[in-house]
């Protein structure tokens, strides 16, 4: 007999950690390397907020909570979604679970079939293949591409929908590629879907962190859009609380029941403490928010500035998330191989494109969610390394 289910071949994975894996593993040999490989703030958590979940630990939030949250913070969370996202949320909307992620794994269980499509960016985050696959349904990537700014082109997203598109996974602003649809593109894309049965995964975890005074338009507060919609949001980003793990979804009651019910099949809840700290990072001050993204933005511009003067290497200026997703292409290599030689002779771990789908040839993605020292040392140590693939 077999050890591993069958299904276990399908799932895939998200090679960040894999590199980072690797890059631990030189350093424990010495070797000094600079991380740009993982999509993690480098702040602390907001005081306020870890006094929060203190308080909360001693207050007696060490016990269950009911499967989709603590009534008081799904309210909250509804009214911060009311508020920054214009969505007319109530509590029985939000689902509160451990991190961003597993909404996206809980929403396509419940509701892809197998033999269903579902459209989903490429380059995009791996786990949204992964997932789709993992169920049986039928992965259809829409392309990304630099000339059009990252953004997913309508028109094409027209031709790829078919009577079996069960889902559209749309992430606004975009890992890896930064790329940040406009309100015209989210309205055409509602457009597009629209009174044909077809739910919208809509992954805003990035979206707070934007560098451009246009509002974001979230896709769910468009006319008959709301109850299609699943709103992926969460505080690992915003909050430089990524290892707190706690993320929620905001979608149709019905749809939220059932994620109710995947998590009393799998997490029970999510820990209590974290919850109450969730609640006092969406209603205590935000400056600290704010003062992130300034500084993700100085390093946004050194980076790509850096990147920009290498010769052979073009990089956009992308208007949210913390990546940047510039052009290798005149290397003629594969870029995963490229990465492989930044981490080995240069000391500077980051991903290959194709981790993130077919699309992403030809591209690497850097994380600068890095002290500014650190992303200069890692812009010298590339420029000098390149010169030896050239
Ligand atoms: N969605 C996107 C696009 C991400 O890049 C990430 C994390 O890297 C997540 C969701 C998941 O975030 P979390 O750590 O809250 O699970």
């Amino acid at each position: 007999k077999k050890v591993f289910a069958d299904r276990m071949s399908l799932l895939g994975t998200e090679t960040a950690f894999e590199v980072l894996a690797k890059a631990k593993k030189l350093e424990a040999q010495g070797k000094d390397v600079v991380h740009l490989e993982i999509g993690e703030p480098d702040f602390d958590t907001p005081k306020n907020i870890i006094d929060a979940a203190c308080l909360a630990l001693t207050s007696g939030y060490t016990h269950y909570t009911p499967a989709p949250g603590i009534p008081e913070v799904r309210e909250t969370i509804a009214g911060y979604i009311r508020n920054h996202k214009k969505v007319d949320a109530s509590a029985e909307d939000v689902v509160i679970v451990p991190g961003g992620k597993p909404i996206m794994f809980f929403s396509i269980m419940a509701t892809v079939n197998p033999g269903d499509e579902v459209i989903y960016p490429n380059p995009g985050f791996p786990i949204y293949e992964s997932v789709i696959r993992f169920v049986g349904g039928t992965p259809v990537p829409i392309p990304l591409r630099e000339e059009n700014q990252f953004r997913l082109d309508v028109n094409e997203l027209a031709r790829l929908i078919t009577p079996k598109t069960k889902m559209l996974i749309i992430n606004s602003p975009g890992n890896p590629t930064g790329g940040v649809l406009t309100s015209d593109d989210i309205k055409a894309i509602a457009d597009l879907v629209r009174g044909k049965d077809i739910l919208v995964l809509s992954d805003e975890i990035y979206d707070r962190i934007v560098y451009s005074d246009t509002p974001l338009l979230s896709i769910a507060s468009l006319p008959g859009m709301k109850d299609w919609t699943i709103i992926l949001d969460g505080f690992s980003k915003t909050y430089a609380m990524t290892g707190w793990r706690l993320g929620y979804g905001v979608m149709h009651p019905e749809i939220a029941a059932r994620i109710a019910q995947l998590m009393v099949n799998s997490n029970s809840c999510t820990s209590a403490f974290t919850q109450m700290a969730g609640k006092e990072a969406l209603t205590g001050p935000q400056n600290e928010v704010e003062n992130m993204v300034a500084e993700f933005k100085r390093r946004r511009d050194i980076m790509v500035n850096g990147l920009n003067s290498i010769s052979g290497v073009s990089c956009l200026l992308p208007e949210g998330s913390f990546y940047v997703f510039p052009n290798f292409k005149s290397f003629g290599k594969d870029t995963k191989e490229i990465a492989d030689h930044l981490l080995y002779d240069a000391g500077v771990a980051c991903l290959g494109g194709t981790a993130f789908g077919s699309y992403g040839e030809g591209y690497l993605r850097f994380s600068y969610a890095n002290s500014v020292a650190n992303i200069e040392k890692a812009l010298e140590r590339i420029e000098t390394s390149l010169l030896k693939i050239r």
